[in-house]
């Protein structure tokens, strides 16, 4: 877990992303996840989880899906200090990432099984319950061509929802109700606008 890959490509001075702490805090007992969606060069959704002070992160191109039959890649890209589970903003441009980004969802989550989320990281599969407000209940990271020869660079992470109560067949992430921020109402082009942001 460390932040210095994160640091080497931003530069704090032109970007309003978070630095992060020198000494993040692991916590105590609640975990928390967050999904923004970022327009960078494309659009993505980035998928994050806390572990151990930082959050562990994937980029979702075409982002979570509630459909247990649908299975979304899923990209590791560095670790992201715990507070940028709070930024929404625009990356200016010419910064690495330049875009707007959006708090799409935040919550707490468990990890299951019996080991710790990075020692699962490590055999290529991670399982957790998610408690936010748009992705709710079981899903499963899991990283294909594990047993054979593959090499690293041709495996591929792959974002599944579990079948549970919370699993939804006809679920649409372009649909109205669920293209804005849970931090400020504000969809992707009012954060690029600078729109001021409202509770909600
Ligand atoms: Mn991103």
């Amino acid at each position: 877990m460390s932040l210095t890959k994160y640091r080497g490509k931003r530069d704090f001075k032109a970007t309003p992303e978070p630095k992060g702490a020198s000494h993040p805090k692991p916590s105590a007992k609640e975990l928390s996840f967050v999904v923004q969606k970022h327009q960078a060069s494309h659009l993505h959704y980035d998928f994050r989880l806390e572990w151990n002070g930082v959050l562990l992160s994937w980029a979702v191109p075409k982002g979570p899906s509630l459909d247990p039959s649908v299975k979304r890649l899923a990209m590791p890209v560095e670790d992201h200090p715990l507070e940028y589970g709070g930024f929404e903003g625009v990356i200016p441009e010419g910064q690495y990432g330049a875009g707007p980004v959006m708090v799409w969802d935040k919550g707490l989550y468990e990890p299951q099984g019996d080991s710790a989320p990075d020692e699962q990281l490590k055999q290529g599969k991670i399982d957790v319950v998610l408690q936010g407000k748009k992705l709710r209940g079981g899903f499963t990271l899991i990283q294909t061509g594990r047993r054979s020869g593959v090499p690293s660079d041709r495996k591929r992470w792959l974002l599944v929802k579990h079948r549970d109560e919370y699993a939804d067949p006809s679920w649409d992430i372009d649909s109205s109700e669920l293209d804005r921020s849970v931090l400020t109402g504000r969809t992707l082009k009012e954060i690029e606008e600078g729109r001021p942001g409202k509770k909600h």
